[in-house]
């Protein structure tokens, strides 16, 4: 059986050359005689895997040098407790609820302090990114916190939050690397890697030096501590060795496109032929507005529950897979992240052009 067109949120696809790279070095790395999941994460091999890892993210991405780069753990979903137990001095901060994944760290956030929700958009089903402008934002807030691109529903931050002179952090785990973007606007920027970069087990974190000090909560575990693992080069423990290293062969593949400037060009064309479609299908609607939209996550229903479950088992069987919307929106969603080539989406599109012909009474 062949590849087929993967167009699940996470984990989701990953090039076919980094796959295929991976699998030729899988029994010998590089004349080692081992492949990278069977060797120390102290011996010199691995040391140059994860340093190039480093520059290849810092070129891509242009990080300003008091910046760290750190590999953890613990998903996305264990930054939603390490943030506030490192950064929340004044036991406050804001947050800005436009989904589920803001949401879950607006919650775990008040366990540790008054996490303020200065905006949300769940009176519209988060459909879209509400003004953020001018927000209530307490003078003592630690940080003003975002999720940048919002996996489930399908919007994304097109201009920044006006933070007021606050730290912004920003979870960007379904947007990581998928455009370029101005690193020193952010305090922290984090992601899980499975959305559009690598294998599930890698949590990257981009954080400002000063932020990292060893005044953190009190009970905070050395290993929730952002000192522990920027002190130990994210060698404190064994890191997720293998999954760095794929993450490594990501960063050389999107530098070989031509950095995220050619990966942004990429995204829109593709999310243009996919919106572009929706907007003139008789069948099939977006769900979210217009100048919110994701160029990552594209939602879409037909307002018929059984047709739409008609279409994910017949675009299944077409090799279009995962297409399936998440439980809170229903429908179908499309993940359309770096790795999906431009033919994966024309074949979408031309799919769903033939079952509106053929269902459209
Ligand atoms: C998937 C996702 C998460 C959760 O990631 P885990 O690694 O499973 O914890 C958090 N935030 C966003 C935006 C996501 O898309």
């Amino acid at each position: 059986m062949g590849r087929v067109y993967n167009f699940s949120a996470g984990p989701a696809m990953l090039p076919v050359e980094v796959l295929q790279e991976a699998a030729d070095e899988m029994l010998d790395y590089q004349g080692s005689g081992m492949s990278v999941m069977e060797m120390s994460h102290r011996g010199k091999t691995f040391d140059k895997i994860i340093k190039e890892a480093e520059q290849d993210l810092r070129d891509l991405m242009n990080i300003p040098d008091n910046y760290k780069v750190l590999f953890l753990q613990g998903g996305a979903s264990q930054q939603f407790a390490m943030i506030p137990m490192n950064l929340m001095k004044n036991r406050k901060a804001a947050y800005i609820v436009t989904g589920q994944w803001a949401k879950k760290a607006w919650k775990e956030a008040q366990k540790y302090g008054e996490a303020v929700a200065v905006a949300s958009s769940e009176d519209k089903t988060f459909s879209y990114i509400p003004d953020c402008s001018d927000l209530p934002i307490p003078e003592d807030a630690d940080y003003v916190y975002i999720c940048e691109n919002n996996t489930i529903y399908g919007t994304k931050f097109k201009t920044l939050p006006d933070t007021k002179g606050h730290d912004l952090v920003a979870d960007v785990s379904s947007c990581f690397l998928s455009e370029p973007v101005d690193v020193s606007r952010y305090a922290v920027i984090y992601g899980g890697v499975q959305k559009n970069i690598g294998p599930a087990g890698v949590v990257i974190v981009i954080i400002r030096e000063d932020l990292i000090s060893e005044d953190v909560l009190p009970g905070t575990p050395t290993m929730l501590q952002y000192k522990t693992h920027a002190d130990a080069d994210s060698l404190y423990n064994t890191p997720p060795a293998y999954g760095i290293y794929i993450c490594g062969k990501v960063f050389k593949w999107l530098k070989k496109q031509g950095g995220l400037a050619a990966m942004k060009e990429h995204n829109e064309k593709k999310a243009k032929i996919l919106y572009d479609f929706l907007d003139r299908s008789k069948l099939f609607h977006g769900t979210v507005e217009a100048k919110d939209r994701s160029l990552m996550n594209v939602p879409f229903v037909t307002g018929d529950k059984e047709l739409d479950a008609k279409f994910v088992r017949e675009a299944e069987a077409a090799g279009l897979v995962s297409l399936k919307g998440h439980r809170s929106v229903g429908g179908m969603r499309a993940s359309i992240y770096n790795a999906m080539p431009v033919e994966g989406v024309e074949k979408l599109v031309a799919f769903m052009e033939e079952f509106e012909k053929n269902n459209l009474q």
